[in-house]
């Protein structure tokens, strides 16, 4: 089992990535985007309150997202094991992750940093922008998002790097091969999926 976390800008493939690892550890993978974006689809309260913040780039209030992970990682699946995507995003949601996973005496055992530059993160967002048609992948949006990535989620890397926990991965390839070699990383690590 495992406690696994996924960083990275926006289009660097975490969401691909969190499926596919998902399956491998049979674990439920968590994206606060994915989990915001079907409530504004179901127009939900929190829906609405988080939409404006998403239509511009920006991020949903701590208020709002934090009770929201808490919720999910109470649920039954998550309790032996889960892969946050996208969570936590700002200083303030680490120490509430703390919280959580301190309050069920568990704690993280990996971050994973997925790395792409740049130009290839604004060139598949646009391209997902067409396919998926999201209203958050403008590309004035999505440049207000890499900057917000760059200013409140970059500087995350260093706190969990302190720890020791993060291993960074060259988001670059294949999917597949993106994925072998996060799980080449984990198995130094000593988590291997049990099949
Ligand atoms: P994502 O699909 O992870 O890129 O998330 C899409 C959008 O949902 C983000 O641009 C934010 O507006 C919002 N969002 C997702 N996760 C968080 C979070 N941890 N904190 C604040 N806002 C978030």
């Amino acid at each position: 089992m495992i406690r696994l976390l996924l960083i990275g800008a926006p289009g660097a493939g975490k969401g691909t990535q969190a499926e596919k690892l998902a399956e491998a550890f049979q674990i439920p993978a968590i994206s606060t985007g994915d989990i915001f974006r079907h409530n504004v689809k179901n127009e939900t309260e929190l829906g609405k309150q988080a939409k404006a913040f998403m239509d511009r780039g920006e991020y949903v209030p701590d208020s709002l997202t934090n009770a929201l992970v808490r919720d999910r990682l109470s649920h039954a699946d998550a309790i032996e094991g889960f892969l946050l995507d996208g969570y936590p995003r700002t200083a303030d949601q680490v120490v509430e992750l703390d919280d959580i996973l301190g309050a069920q005496g568990n704690k993280l055992d990996v971050v994973v940093q997925l790395t792409a530059d740049t130009d290839e993160v604004v060139r598949r967002l646009l391209n997902r922008a067409i396919e998926q048609g999201r209203a958050d992948d403008t590309e004035d949006v999505i440049r207000r998002r890499l900057e917000v990535y760059e200013e409140q989620t970059a500087p995350l890397t260093d706190t969990y790097a302190a720890r020791g926990l993060v291993v960074m991965i060259d988001g670059l390839g294949e999917v597949a091969e993106v994925t072998g070699r996060i799980l080449t990383a984990l198995a130094a690590r000593g988590f291997s999926p049990k099949n």
